[in-house]
């Protein structure tokens, strides 16, 4: 399992780490395989979306602030609920299947990281699996 380390911006936050995902890949040397990702946090997620045109992220986090506006009413008092629940809304694992040695993804596609109480360092724990 390989460790990728994030320095998240701002409270809010989609952060395209395809890259960092892909050189992972490459180090593993696994040419035909699944990429597993898992975040380890419980205010931050990760998800695939599109990372070409950068108002679909605005667009994911205008509506995820409905869901969850920040400054409501919640049981959790610690500040962050909204947080939390933006979490498990987009959740915490993915995957990617590998071939040749790359991420199989579609011609729009990458992997976010979605911080919703940074700025932070956050971690993706990354195991790439041979088939
Ligand atoms: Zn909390």
């Amino acid at each position: 399992m390989r460790v990728i380390e994030v320095q998240t911006r701002s409270r809010e936050e989609l952060v395209d780490i395809t890259g960092e995902i892909q050189k992972a890949v490459t180090e593993s040397g696994v040419k035909e395989g699944i990429c597993y990702l898992f975040v380890p946090h419980t205010t931050a997620g990760i998800t695939i979306n599109e990372t070409w045109d950068p108002s679909v992220r605005k667009d994911i986090a205008e509506a995820l602030h409905k869901v969850a506006p920040p400054g409501s009413h919640y049981h959790h008092t610690e500040g962050n609920a909204d947080a939390h629940i933006k979490t498990t809304v987009v959740g915490n694992s993915t995957f990617v299947f590998v071939s040749n040695g790359k991420l199989v993804l579609g011609t729009w596609q990458g992997i976010y990281l979605a911080e919703f109480d940074g700025p932070r360092s956050r971690r993706v724990l990354v195991h790439v699996e041979a088939f």
